[in-house]
């Protein structure tokens, strides 16, 4: 194992983009689809896994929301997010903003309290055994309705404390960010942090993340690649401050490119640019295996990964005090690692 490997793999870090139903590899999938008497149209785990064969976005989503037809009950919801957190523990993942896609599961007749009660239990089992920390953020599905969106975030209110943030994801086409004015102002007004997919290689992609700095005033963007075409947007990006959560291996998964060299253009232009998993269980690789991938393709620096995840934990929607200590555990291993 080289050096700088080795260095990625034990550094502290920051997750945040990661959909927890895009964590759910195919050895639970099965023994959920067990436990719940549903039959999977693959006889095996690898059967399973030599179909995970996207080439855009729409034939990845197809996969995805077949896969999670498998969760059912609170347990199961909690099985998928301990086994994240025990995976993103071992990677050395300290703190993680997770995604999930409510509306994915109340359209198939699960109630969105079992859904959010069964993520929450495990998020406080693993602070708790694990030390891992975590928040979560809600996404509406960008191809449902605005008004199914804002049914959503007035189901969310009664676990308001629960939920950091709201994003927005699935099939970008058709479906820009001006579709979801009025719900994000609403849940601006509650108080919570705004952040959009801005897919990778999408149509009107620009013009999309456009619309979510100016028409919805996000926080941050997730994916925003696309950014680097106009120099006028990569200014405002960074004159705003705006972290960008980038997911190489889901890049090239759904374009064929990693977007490594992208990853470096933004850092060199002082954009905030994080590296992230997305569907680690779907495109095969955790934060680490994306950090790799993408420093050895980029040539990154030692100081430009470094780089990558202070700047996740700048960007997270954690309090001040919290951010500055977990930010404190990241410097300490840099200094440590500088000494050795
Ligand atoms: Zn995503």
């Amino acid at each position: 194992m080289t050096e700088m490997r080795r260095f990625i793999e034990r550094m502290p870090k920051a997750e945040l983009h990661v959909h927890v139903e895009g964590t759910l590899e195919p050895e639970l999938k099965f023994d959920l689809a067990r436990r719940n008497g549903i039959e999977l149209p693959y006889r095996s785990v690898d059967e399973m896994r030599a179909a995970y064969d996207f080439d855009d976005l729409p034939s990845f989503l197809k996969m995805y929301y077949e896969g999670m037809g498998v969760l059912e009950t609170e347990q199961d919801f909690r099985d998928l997010t301990t086994a994240y957190l025990t995976r993103a523990h071992a990677q050395n993942v300290i703190y993680a903003e997770i995604f999930f896609d409510p509306q994915a599961h109340t359209v198939r007749g699960i109630a969105y309290d079992t859904v959010i009660r069964g993520i929450r239990a495990a998020q406080e089992d693993a602070e708790e055994k694990l030390g891992i920390r975590s928040q979560l953020i809600m996404c509406f599905l960008r191809d449902m309705s605005a008004e199914s969106a804002m049914a959503t975030l007035e189901q969310s209110l009664p676990y308001r404390d629960w939920i950091v943030g709201v994003g927005l994801d699935s099939d970008e086409k058709g479906n820009p960010p001006v579709k979801f004015r009025e719900v994000f102002a609403r849940a601006r007004d509650e108080g919570f942090g705004l952040t959009m997919h801005c897919d990778v290689d999408q149509e009107n992609s620009t013009t999309h993340i456009r619309q979510t700095i100016r028409d919805i005033g996000v926080d941050r963007i997730d994916h925003g690649v696309n950014a680097l075409e106009d120099k006028a947007l990569c200014d405002e990006i960074v004159q705003r401050g705006l972290a960008l959560t980038v997911c190489p291996i889901s890049n090239r998964c759904i374009t064929g490119s990693l977007k490594a060299l992208e990853v470096r253009r933004m850092l060199e232009m002082g954009m905030r640019a994080t590296v992230n998993s997305d569907d680690p269980a779907y495109f095969l690789g955790y934060i680490n295996e994306n950090l790799v991938a993408t420093q050895e393709a980029a040539g990154l620096t030692r100081e430009q990964v470094v780089r990558l995840a202070v700047n996740a934990f700048e960007a997270s929607w954690l309090p001040q005090d919290e951010k500055q200590a977990l930010r404190g555990r990241l410097e300490r291993y840099v200094v440590s690692q500088a000494i050795a």
